[in-house]
């Protein structure tokens, strides 16, 4: 291992250290979720992301407890699904139930769209992240959550949040999609000045065998490719060294032990600021998440 990242956290707004290196988990699959977790957490992991809309809280719960590493060493990001905008403190209840721990690290608003449980289709009329937002806020006090964010959220939702008088808490996280070929500039810098720390999601451009079409040529690029090739890495390493030097923590996903040991293997090296600027200069756009399924607009331009 010896690499500084595999040790390195990064200091939240509330004083929180959030691990550099986590492991992602959405569409993992039931079994695999659990072996998963229990090998990278074996392995040195101390960062799991989950969320409810991945159906896995449990198998990632089931993980933790296999791994034998104790609960007071990891940390657990899940996320509040946009189903349960008006039931904050049910939805909590029902993550932690699932995954069968008594307090969660991160709690992060999934997207900024509020939907009515009967009809998911369809926005809550006289709801919005706002509301939830100041729901989030009184779960501080409970002691079942050390740590409360967002994600998904643009430039333009993070103003309208901020402004609002009932927000007291910054949030300390924004989960976003962030790759060279979403790289969102904009936003990020957005997001330093409030003190607003990004993890970047589907940060290797997603699933390469997908059922739900989610992936990008990302790891196949040619810039990461020649990258990797004279550096003597993976593409996989590439791109993660390329967000953490950003400031940004990564939770790349795998459930195939390799994968996830050289994601956490990175080393004592780092890309020279010409090795960035080649990435940063890739002109390839493309995003794995949409907003198609979702009754409102989330997503804009860069984050605006
Ligand atoms: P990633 O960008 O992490 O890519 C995952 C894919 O890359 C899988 O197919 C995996 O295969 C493959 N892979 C992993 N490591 C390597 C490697 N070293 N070499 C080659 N291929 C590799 O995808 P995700 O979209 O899942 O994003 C990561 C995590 O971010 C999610 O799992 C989830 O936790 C979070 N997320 C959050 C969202 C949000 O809305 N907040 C939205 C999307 C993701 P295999 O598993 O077969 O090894």
């Amino acid at each position: 291992m010896n690499s500084k990242f595999t040790t390195h956290t990064f200091k939240l707004n509330n004083g929180a250290a959030i691990p550099a290196i986590g492991l992602g988990t959405w569409q993992s699959g039931e079994y695999a979720t659990r072996e998963a977790v229990k090998h990278a957490l074996q392995k040195g992991y101390r960062h799991i992301d989950t969320a409810l809309n991945y159906g896995n809280e449990k198998e990632v719960g089931d993980g933790i407890c296999a791994s034998g590493v104790p609960r007071d060493q990891i940390w657990v990001t899940t996320k509040l699904d946009n189903h349960w905008h008006h039931r904050v403190p049910e939805g909590l209840e029902s993550s932690l139930e699932s995954l069968g721990l008594e307090y969660i690290d991160l709690f992060l608003i999934h997207f900024p769209c509020s939907t009515d449980p009967q009809d998911r289709s369809k926005h809550l009329p006289d709801w919005d992240f706002v509301k939830t937002w100041k729901e989030m806020q009184k779960l501080l006090g409970t002691g079942k959550v050390k740590t409360i964010g967002v994600s998904n959220f643009s430039i333009s939702h993070l103003e309208r949040l901020l402004d609002d008088p009932s927000c007291t808490v910054v949030p300390a996280v924004n989960q976003i999609e962030l790759h060279p070929h979403n790289p969102s500039p904009k936003l990020l810098k957005y997001c330093q000045s409030k003190g607003i720390h990004c993890t970047a999601y589907s940060c290797l451009g997603g699933h390469t065998n997908s059922t739900i079409n989610t992936r990008t040529e990302l790891i196949n690029d040619p810039v990461v490719l020649n990258l990797a090739d004279s550096k003597e890495r993976t593409p996989a390493q590439i791109l993660i060294m390329w967000g953490l030097q950003r400031g940004t923590s990564m939770i790349p996903k795998s459930v195939t032990p390799e994968r996830i040991d050289s994601n956490f293997e990175m080393g004592n090296w780092g890309l020279s600021e010409a090795d960035i600027t080649s990435l940063d200069g890739i002109q390839t756009r493309a995003k794995v998440v949409g907003d198609a399924w979702m009754p409102i607009r989330v997503f804009f331009e860069d984050g605006m």
